[in-house]
């Protein structure tokens, strides 16, 4: 495995580069490699090669340490993030049915082997005489899995992606093909449960750079936040836009402060021209990239370079697919015509596997030869550039009318003053739709009220069609980062309150 091979070198030769920060902890490739090998050594001598192995906890440098082991080892490993709630875990420990659970957090999980992080500790710390612990060249085929990682099922279960070796060699080599010049230090915001974080996990190790990771906690305590970015002397940074928006509320996260930083890696969900716009003029000549893509197409398949020209249009490209991926464009069916809106569907070695559950991989298939993935997701092409307009399935029936949410959203957004909106259903009881609301971040400077918004848009849309309005200050994030529409859901429904995070700037 090309990746991989990469990495062997590097844990081997580049001694006390920084390999890893996470929390000011800085450990080295030498550390790194010196931890990797002893655990991988433990591993192949009590686990089974090719069976599942759950690895628990956040971004401890510990965390990082037990995945390379199980990639070096053999084992198709699970990164679960101790945010995940239990009824989750357990959910993931059923379907994944893993052999032993690497517990860098405290698991209760009767019945699987588990090793503490006081066992992960001993074994990488004490439990060697050297001899055995060198760590093997990996010799790992294309189809092997390499990682499982869940993500939402429109089922209410969390589904396992399966993604194989090969399907990471190829993204590996595209992100070198993105970034000629690697960058040194890269600022990791996604947990290791969340596909975004492959994007800076394993081209950090793959280039000899330092992944400098940001912890859960510091992401919600701003002063700590922005020193460790500060001085983290980041070059790129992997993250969602609606992160970027958070950091962007705060008028000190500029190039100042951030003189290293000259590349973002965009990826899980839209980048609004707006967001952009402000990062151009925040950090002046910074490269932004689009990418687009779901789990079951490794982490991204398609990315755009965005420009001050770029940010002019309403709606910004996700851009080209990588090497070794076509995308087309299906309209019930059949193939659409150039610059036609229809379902995305990608073909080629990004494909993953499927599904850890098999009837669940009905989206999964062959055409022309070649794994293709019904993505869900709405979008057209246009000279070869994809444009991304959504998910298929937001589309709802409120009053017998079809409405498209993003159709709301999108007419929002043109209404000045207004920065970005997301709009949700109110249910009742048996699942009818009683209304729309609509949460709504005004532009900087802007003081309209509710009501004038809804006036202005009842201009543009229908009656049915027209939300009810709340103001915020900032989007609620979940887990990954991105805009968590469960909590607006519930918000809306009146289930909970609302906490702009916003707010706890100091
Ligand atoms: P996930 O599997 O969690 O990474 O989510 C994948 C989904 O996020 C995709 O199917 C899209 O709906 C959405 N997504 C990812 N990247 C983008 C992007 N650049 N623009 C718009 N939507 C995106």
């Amino acid at each position: 495995m090309i990746l991989l091979g990469k990495i062997w070198k590097n844990l081997r030769e580049k001694g006390e580069t920084p390999a890893y920060c996470c929390e000011g902890e800085r450990i080295s490739y030498r550390q790194l490699g010196q931890w990797t090998g002893r655990l991988c050594a433990y591993l192949k001598k009590n686990f089974r090669q090719g069976e599942a192995i759950l690895v628990y906890g956040h971004k401890q440098p510990m965390m990082a340490a037990a995945l390379l082991a199980c990639a070096f080892g053999g084992f198709p490993f699970v990164p679960v993030d101790q945010a995940a709630p239990f009824k989750r875990i357990k959910a993931i420990l059923a379907s994944a049915r893993p052999q032993a659970v690497l517990a860098v957090e405290h698991l209760d999980c009767p019945g699987i082997a588990k090793l503490s992080l006081e066992k992960l500790e001993k074994i990488c710390l004490e439990e060697s005489d050297g001899s055995d612990t060198q760590l093997p060249y990996p010799k790992r085929s294309d189809d092997e899995i390499f990682y499982i990682i869940y993500t939402s099922g429109s089922t209410g279960s969390p589904k396992g992606v399966r993604v194989t070796c090969g399907n990471l060699d190829s993204f590996g080599s595209w992100m070198t093909e993105l970034f000629p010049n690697p960058p040194a230090v890269i600022i990791n915001q996604a947990a290791f449960s969340f596909d975004l974080s492959v994007a800076d996990l394993w081209p950090a190790f793959a280039w000899g750079a330092e992944e400098y990771v940001i912890c859960r906690q510091t992401q919600k305590n701003y002063p700590l936040l922005f020193s460790r970015l500060e001085h983290s002397r980041g070059e790129l940074m992997v993250t969602t836009p609606s992160f970027a928006s958070l950091l962007l509320a705060d008028k000190s996260f500029c190039k100042t402060r951030l003189p290293d930083l000259n590349a973002i890696f965009f990826c899980g969900e839209s980048l609004s021209p707006i967001t952009a716009r402000k990062l151009l003029e925040r950090f002046p000549g910074i490269r932004i990239l689009n990418a687009y893509g779901p789990t079951e197409c490794t982490v991204a398949v398609t990315s755009a370079e965005i420009g001050p020209k770029e940010v002019q249009l309403p709606l910004l490209p996700v851009g080209k697919p990588k090497t070794g991926v076509e995308i087309r464009i299906e309209k019930d069916g059949i193939p659409a015509v150039e610059g036609e809106m229809g379902e995305i569907v990608i073909l080629g070695d990004s494909v993953a596997a499927g599904y850890t559950a098999s009837d669940l991989s009905h989206s999964f298939g062959i055409q022309d030869g070649k794994r293709c993935y019904h993505t869900g997701d709405m979008g057209w092409l246009k000279n070869g550039v994809l444009y991304c307009a959504g998910r298929r399935d937001r589309q709802v029936k409120i009053r017998g009318y079809r409405v498209e949410l993003q159709d709301v959203e999108k007419n929002l957004q043109a209404l000045p003053g207004v920065e970005q909106a997301a709009v949700v259903c109110q249910e009742a009881e048996d699942g009818r739709i009683l209304r729309l609301v609509a949460f709504v971040i005004l532009r900087p400077g802007e003081n309209r009220t509710e009501a004038e918004i809804r006036a202005l848009l009842a201009h543009r849309l229908p009656d049915y069609m027209c939300p009810s309005i709340r103001l915020v200050k900032a989007f609620p994030l979940n887990e990954n980062g991105k805009c968590d529409w469960e909590q607006l859901k519930e918000i809306a429904n009146g289930r909970s309150d609302f906490k702009d995070h916003s707010d706890d700037r100091e």
